[in-house]
């Protein structure tokens, strides 16, 4: 939507829009989107700076990169990051730097040297640690870092002063020094756990800290005349005594308080930095940031989810920090502060907690965000997250279905000015999210049907109906040239799923629930009943509902094949705090067992393995597998094609769930994708749909 001229914003939310200097530069407003990954890396960098521009111009006074490879002595492959090695890669970081600047954004870049976090898979050399230990990676690499000589810890020196003039030079103007989130060589020496050191790099925290203080002075004497020294550091390592405590952390801050520009205040490892919705509200972190600003002049940023503008001013008055910190709300919403300044709260997509974003980067795919399906589509497809063209028809669309796939086609054809008829059998709109936002946890996800349906009110020529199901019938009757079927998918009540293609056997009178069942309201276990919560979907849903039968009392039992409950969330950050609930809750969980058949009053499961069987008693089992898609009225309509004409329909087009069931955010891609391409160029399908750079070939001499 464009800005409306008549609104100003609340004088409440000045205090967001002072400007801020930052060591030698001025940031002209509050809004900090902080360092965060986003798969695209230096394979991907113009998409990368599009995606960043588009931060600046949706207002954010600072812009950063993620975290950059400074030297191939530390790579994070398989991760696909920025990379700083030589000169060779300037040109890559300054394509960012400038549509940062073009937007009137100060551009900041976070050097990283990640040290024993990486196995150094790319460049094969040696990783190097504060301390002798094995590579600190979720694989289990076998193989370990080297304790860094003195000689090691020149070289390291020397290599940060060389890719902080080489970021000058491409243009940056907060150049970190990053020591957090067990990323980064430089936490490893703060922390108490992995430096082992007895020289003066190790024991005292003035002897741990030492290194950072070194580094922070490098950096400054190399680029500190015109560029910011920002330091992003964890305040605790959230490991109790064994690990970096605040008190000391703050002891250690005390030490070097004045050397950078700015304190970025992170917390512990990044799955406790980015937590879900489902695990840390809003502001989380606030008890963690506080006592920074006791310790020093310098400004000081601080992340916290943050959605909320009063929330945020709250965070300036209060003291606790001085610049909004935001990632993920930047993500959901790159145009949030501009939002705030023009009074259009309400257009304020705000983020739901849910971690698709940084499952890119686990994935080494591009970023998308469930509730921004443009997120890193903004120069592959020239997607924008508040634009969207003009129609290029007069030809209406009828949208049958209004989950987050037909929610987000009905608002995005109708900004682009189409006639829309929005149907929905049910008498509620939001469909999955609708639903899934009453189980525990989830209920930020009902902001994914909120911004829609807000976006929807404001839209005069998309007409939304209740209690409309629609068959095939009433669509030829209905006569609408352009018809998208977004009608969904059930859960599946026979077991198929990965592990077990095939229906399972399940005797007549077992008592089989489906997750939908679940959400229906159906008759749940009482109290004391024994329940089997067998997982083959592997994402969240079977964790969620494992955990509220255990709420009610349940004798509840996980089966997984898997050797975790939900294991897909190792790329959302949330599988650690999912096993730990379900077992603080009372949940058995039995990993590499996959359900064979369900009796009445038991099942019989068996070892993944050895295929060893069992039977284990249960009155209840629920059955969390796969989805079958509600196809019913695409096939339907398929089948009377030879009416279409006759009815004016020229084409269905199946769309989210309804036609393969995945995330709400492939669903949302899929209503946004639509509403992108409806009346653009004829496209065979052969043709690649999206820009991407291709690797420059080395001459072979
Ligand atoms: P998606 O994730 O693809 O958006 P959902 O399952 O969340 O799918 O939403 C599908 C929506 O479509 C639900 O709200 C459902 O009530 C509605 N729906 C399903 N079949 C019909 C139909 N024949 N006519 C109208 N609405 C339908
Ligand atoms: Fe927020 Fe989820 Fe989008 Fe990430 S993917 S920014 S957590 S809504």
């Amino acid at each position: 939507m464009m800005p409306r001229d008549d609104t100003r914003r609340d004088p409440r939310y000045d205090v967001l829009f002072e400007p801020i200097a930052i060591g030698p530069v001025t940031a002209k407003n509050r809004f900090y989107q902080v360092p965060h990954c986003n798969g695209m890396g230096y394979r991907d960098p113009t998409a990368l700076a599009w995606m960043r521009g588009v931060k600046a111009e949706g207002g954010w006074g600072v812009v950063c990169t993620e975290e950059v490879e400074i030297h191939h002595t530390s790579d994070i492959a398989p991760y696909i990051e920025l990379r700083l090695w030589d000169d060779r890669d300037i040109p890559a970081l300054a394509r960012i730097a400038d549509r940062i600047h073009e937007f009137g954004a100060l551009a900041g870049i976070e050097l990283a040297y990640n040290g024993p976090n990486g196995p150094n898979s790319y460049g094969r050399e040696v990783p190097l640690a504060p301390s002798g230990m094995p590579v600190a990676t979720s694989d289990y690499d076998p193989v370990q870092a080297r304790a860094m000589t003195r000689r090691d810890i020149r070289d390291f020196r020397r290599r940060h002063r060389a890719a902080a003039r080489r970021a000058r030079e491409a243009g940056f103007d907060l150049i970190y020094v990053y020591a957090a989130h067990c990323l980064s060589v430089l936490h490893f020496f703060l922390s108490p756990l992995h430096n082992r050191r007895s020289d003066e790099y190790g024991g005292t925290p003035r002897n741990r800290v030492r290194l950072l203080e070194e580094v922070l002075t490098d950096t400054r004497e190399a680029v500190g005349d015109t560029c910011a020294v920002p330091c992003r550091i964890s305040t605790d390592e959230l490991l109790g005594p064994n690990g970096l405590e605040k008190a000391e952390a703050e002891e250690m801050i005390g030490l070097v308080a004045e050397l950078p520009d700015l304190w970025d205040v992170a917390l512990a490892a990044w799955e406790n930095d980015s937590q879900t919705s489902r695990f840390g509200p809003e502001g989380r972190q606030e008890p963690f940031i506080e006592g920074v600003k006791r310790l020093t002049t310098k400004p000081v940023v601080g992340v916290g989810r943050y959605t909320s503008p009063d929330r945020m001013a709250a965070v300036i008055r209060k003291g606790i920090a001085d610049l909004v910190g935001c990632a993920r709300p930047s993500i959901a919403d790159p145009f949030l502060p501009r939002k705030i300044e023009e009074g259009r709260l309400e257009d304020i997509r705000e983020c739901i907690g849910c971690n698709i974003c940084v499952s890119g980067d686990f994935s080494m795919s591009p970023i998308r965000c469930t509730q921004n399906p443009t997120m890193g589509e903004e120069w592959r497809k020239g997607w924008h997250p508040e634009r969207i063209r003009r129609r290029e028809s007069d030809k209406p669309v009828l949208v049958i279905g209004a989950g987050p796939a037909g929610l987000e086609a009905a608002q995005a054809l109708g900004k682009r000015g189409y006639e829309v008829t929005l149907a929905e059998r049910g008498a509620d709109l939001g469909g999955r999210v609708a639903r899934e936002c009453r189980l525990p946890g989830l209920a930020a996800w009902g902001r994914v049907r909120d911004y829609r349906v807000q976006q929807l009110h404001q839209l005069p020529n998309v007409e939304v109906y209740f209690d409309s199901g629609l068959d095939a019938g009433s669509v030829l009757e209905l006569g609408c040239p352009r018809v998208v079927v977004a009608t969904g998918a059930r859960w599946r009540a026979d077991g198929v799923g990965r592990h077990r293609p095939r229906p399972l056997p399940i005797a007549p009178r077992a008592r089989v629930l489906s997750p939908d069942d679940v959400m229906d309201g159906a008759a749940l276990p009482a109290a004391g009943e024994r329940v089997v919560v067998w997982d083959d979907d592997h994402y969240y849903l079977a964790g969620v509902i494992a955990e509220m039968l255990a709420e009610r009392g349940c004798e509840t039992l996980y089966l997984t094949p898997a050797s975790e409950a939900s294991t897909w969330t190792r790329r959302t950050l949330e599988q650690h705090f999912i096993q730990a609930r379900l077992l603080e809750k009372g949940v058995a969980i039995r990993s590499f067992t996959a359900l064979d058949a369900v009796a009445e009053g038991a099942v019989t499961a068996s070892c993944v393995f050895t295929g060893r069987t069992e039977s284990l008693e249960a009155d209840t089992v629920v059955l969390v597998t796969s989805r079958t898609p509600e196809d019913r009225l695409a096939a339907e309509l398929a089948g009377r094609a030879e009416d279409w004409a006759d009815a004016g329909i020229e084409t269905v087009t199946t769309i989210g769930d309804a036609l393969a069931p995945a995330t709400i955010a492939h669903a949302v891609y899929a209503g946004r994708r639509y509403a992108e391409e409806l009346d653009g160029p004829p496209r065979t399908g052969d043709e690649v749909p999206f820009r991407r750079e291709l690797a420059e070939l080395a001459p072979l001499d």
